[in-house]
Formats: structure tokens, C-alpha cells, sequence
């Protein structure tokens, strides 16, 4: 067979036209979202005044196993998919591994990330349904700029609550944001009762995600014709990412390779869950022994010493209660903490599969994350953004563990996105200034001793 390309394209023609929702093929479903008022499970209903009406069904609808993928959006899909898949030769060779490294690169459109994928479609469906505005929020900043984006593409206008920290370290996000014409406000701010309310007890918060997210769902419930869109943990936002799992499955069909390992990043794990989604669904129909691996910050570890229990969504305790590995929803990363990936909680989905054995985790220091990251960047030529370094040093490792053994296992991993607005964490990383910081038992339990008492 001829050698296989550095950067493999799938065509027009062999784009998916479906999203493939993993939760149709899962034997054994993630527990439900529960009403944290009567702590009774959700119905699609009771999500209508937070989500537009057809993204309430995706939430829910755990049947539906491929979901068409409506025209207007295949055509800005379009713009800049399909993504590459690129066989990493330059970094196979400096490793010296005979492990053959693929990985399917997010970050080739503004946003520099995959949230493009899901931030289109919630765009699409709101704008659908005749809504006039939406809220979100953002923490490094990818998720605020790929919904500016779709949402400009739509005629949608938009409000951004950004986390005080990210806001005033990244002010040209929040530039690109503004030139697709969002609304972006710092928070914690005054501009909604939760954020007043988190600013009076701690007037010095640079905030958190979690936070961001209260103030933009309380906006977003009080506010006549607006919702709200969140760009992670969600089961429709896993679905829309089955994207890139489902273009890498078909690539890697077409070059006559499948993965023996699938190794991703985990924030959310909305990128994890679309890449492995078709492989997962492998194991579980087909018995296939693929390995699956989510790699986190050591800084925020929710699946490696997270609790698998039902916490809220947000710092305010205004979203529904999912059941997931938490670190409890008022857990805020240590603000030496650089590399992004800082949401207390993880998907129900992912944490379900990872309960039940099926998927594996592990965790890294910001330096060894940053090391992985300036070696990829060095042979590979893509600047890979903190987030997505954590796959990188999952990726390298396990192709150093294939050099011990002299196994040559196919190792396919998420590029998520670029990282030229994280270049003040490069600099900390080059100039000696970046530390590591693991919470102590002790710390985490504090968070875990305030879990709702859900049973
Ligand atoms: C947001 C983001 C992530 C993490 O989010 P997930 O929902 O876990 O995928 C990873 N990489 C990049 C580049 C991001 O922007």
C-alpha cells in the first residue's frame, strides 16, 4: 500500500450528514438530571425555560441512535471541515517509538478549537425556534469565540459572561468576540442577582466557570426571548462533537488503520466523548478491546479523585443536578493554574462509562503538559493549545510505554485547538515561573463534604 499521508482529508461527498449519539448503544444509561427543588428526575419540559426546544430533546433522548444533521448546518460545517488527520511521523521519529501516532487537529477555524462544532448547531436550532437572543459563558475563551461566531453567521445577538481571571489575562479574545458583535461582560458581575451576591461575599473573586455559568443562566431565565447555551458536559453537546470521532473513524477506514488507543483531553468532555463516541460504540456492540484514555490537570482532577455523585453544574446551584465525578461545584482551580480544563464536574456520559470500566484516566503537572507541548509544537509545527496538550502528553507517553515493549500499537489522539492567546502561560512555562500545584486530600474534601445529599 502506498504511504500514508502526512495530512489525510476526507472528501465533501464523505462528510457525515448524522450525529451518532453514543447513549442509543449504552447498555447501562447515565443516571438522570434531577430537579434540585424536588429532586425528581428531569423531564424535556422542564428544560424549555434553559434550552430552546430542540436541543431540550437531544438532552433527553437517549433512543435516537444517528440524528440528522440539518443542511444550514453541513453548509458552515463546510467552511472548515472535514478536519485534517495527520499521522504524527515527525513525532514518532523523535520518540524513537514504533508506535504509528494519528491525531485529528480541531483548530484550523477562528475559535482555534472543536466548540465550533456544537456552538453551530445550538446557534442554529435557537434562531430556528425564533428566539432573539442567547446567554453563555466563557473561561479560556474558546467556547465565548466560537459561538460569536456562529451566532454572527446566524443574526443572533449574544451575551458572553467571561471569568474575571481570563478576561483580564486575555483581552484579544475578548477583541475577537466583540468583532463577531457578542456582549462579553467580566464575572462575577453586577448585572445579575448571583453574581451580586458572589461579589458581596467575596469582593476579590476573579471568578470561575461555574459562576459564569449562574449568572448566564439566570440572564438567560429572566430575559424574554433567551437561552442559554453551555459548549461542554452536556449529552447534546457530546452528540454534536460526535463529529470528529465519525470523520476519523471513516479516515482511518479509508487508510486501513483502527486505533488501539484513543487518547483525548478532559475538561467537559465534550471533545473525549465525540472522538471515541463510533469507537466506543466498537467496544460496546462489537466487543472491541480498544483502550480509551481522558487526561486531566492534576490541578483539577474530577475522574481521578473526583466523587461519582449528583452536584450542580454551577457555582449558584441554578442548573438541574447531574450525577458525574465532581470535585464539588464550588471547587476552583489554584490560580497558578494555566493550562485550561478547569470545570469542576465531567459529562454523565464519560463518568458513567468511566464508572463502569470503560474508558481509563489520568493526570498531569502543568510542566510536564507544557514539556509535551513545546516537543509537539517543535517537530510537528502546530502550536497546540494547553488544553490539548494534556492529550499530547497522554499520546507521547503511551507511544514511550509501545518503545519498552517494541509493540506497534495505533495510538489516535484529539488535537483540540491552538493556543496563541495562552502565550502568557508559554512564557511562564519558558521563563522557569510555572509551578505545580496538586489540591491535598484535605482540600478536596472540603468540596466533597458539600455535595448535595442525593439517594
Ligand atoms: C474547551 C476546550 C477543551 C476542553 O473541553 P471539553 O469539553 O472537555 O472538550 C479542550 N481543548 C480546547 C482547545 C478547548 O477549547
Amino acid at each position: 500500500m502506498a504511504k500514508i499521508p502526512y495530512r489525510f482529508y476526507l472528501t465533501e461527498e464523505q462528510m457525515p450528514t448524522q450525529w451518532y449519539n453514543l447513549r442509543a448503544d449504552m447498555k447501562e444509561q447515565p443516571a438522570p438530571l434531577l430537579n434540585p427543588a424536588t429532586l425528581q428526575p428531569l423531564k424535556e419540559e422542564d428544560l424549555y425555560p434553559i434550552f430552546c426546544k430542540e436541543l431540550a430533546h437531544q438532552e433527553m433522548d437517549s433512543e435516537t441512535r444517528y440524528v440528522d444533521i440539518p443542511e444550514e448546518i453541513q453548509e458552515m460545517y463546510k467552511i472548515y471541515r472535514p478536519s485534517p488527520l495527520i499521522r504524527a511521523y515527525n513525532l514518532e521519529k523523535e520518540l524513537g517509538t514504533p508506535a504509528k501516532i494519528y491525531y485529528k487537529f480541531e483548530g484550523n477555524n477562528t475559535s482555534g478549537s472543536h466548540k465550533l462544532n456544537s456552538a453551530i448547531a445550538q446557534a442554529y436550532y435557537a434562531k430556528k425556534q425564533g428566539l432573539t437572543s442567547v446567554t453563555t459563558e466563557t473561561g479560556a475563551g474558546q467556547w465565548g469565540t466560537a459561538l460569536s461566531e456562529a451566532c454572527a453567521y446566524f443574526h443572533l445577538p449574544l451575551t458572553v459572561y467571561m471569568v474575571k481571571c481570563s478576561f483580564m489575562q486575555k483581552p484579544y479574545r475578548k477583541a475577537v468576540m466583540q468583532t463577531f458583535d457578542a456582549n462579553v461582560i467580566p464575572s462575577p458581575s453586577d448585572t445579575t442577582a448571583v453574581g451580586r451576591k458572589i461579589l458581596a461575599e467575596n469582593p476579590d473573586t476573579t471568578g470561575s466557570l461555574g459562576c459564569a455559568i449562574s449568572e448566564a443562566v439566570e440572564k438567560a431565565t429572566t430575559t424574554d426571548g433567551c437561552r442559554y447555551v453551555l459548549g461542554s458536559v452536556l449529552n447534546q453537546v457530546l452528540l454534536h462533537q460526535s463529529v470528529i470521532g465519525l470523520e476519523a473513524k471513516k479516515a482511518m477506514e479509508i487508510l486501513g488503520e483502527y486505533p488501539d488507543v484513543v487518547v483525548g483531553c478532559a475538561g467537559g468532555g465534550s471533545n473525549l466523548g465525540g472522538l471515541i463516541a463510533p469507537f466506543m460504540r466498537d467496544k460496546l456492540v462489537d466487543g472491541k478491546k480498544t483502550r480509551f484514555v481522558a487526561v486531566e490537570p492534576a490541578s483539577c482532577p474530577s475522574l481521578t479523585r473526583g466523587k461519582y455523585a449528583y452536584d450542580f453544574c454551577d457555582t449558584g446551584k441554578v442548573t438541574p443536578m447531574a450525577k458525574m465525578y465532581t470535585l464539588g461545584c464550588d471547587f476552583i482551580p489554584s490560580a497558578n493554574h494555566a493550562g485550561g480544563l478547569r470545570y469542576h464536574g465531567m459529562s454523565p456520559i464519560l463518568s458513567k462509562l468511566y464508572h463502569d470500566g470503560y474508558m481509563e484516566a489520568v493526570s498531569y503537572e502543568q510542566t510536564k503538559v507544557f514539556e509535551a507541548a513545546t516537543l509537539f509544537a517543535r517537530v510537528e509545527t502546530i502550536l497546540p493549545a494547553p488544553e490539548s496538550s494534556h492529550a499530547i502528553r497522554g499520546a507521547i507517553d503511551e507511544a514511550l510505554k509501545c518503545k519498552e515493549t517494541g509493540e506497534q500499537k495505533t495510538i489516535l489522539f484529539g488535537l483540540t485547538g491552538t493556543g496563541y492567546f495562552d502565550m502568557t502561560a508559554y512564557s511562564a512555562f519558558h521563563e522557569g515561573k510555572m509551578t505545580d500545584y496538586i489540591p491535598t486530600d484535605e482540600e478536596l474534601q472540603k468540596g466533597f463534604d458539600r455535595l448535595p445529599k442525593v439517594d
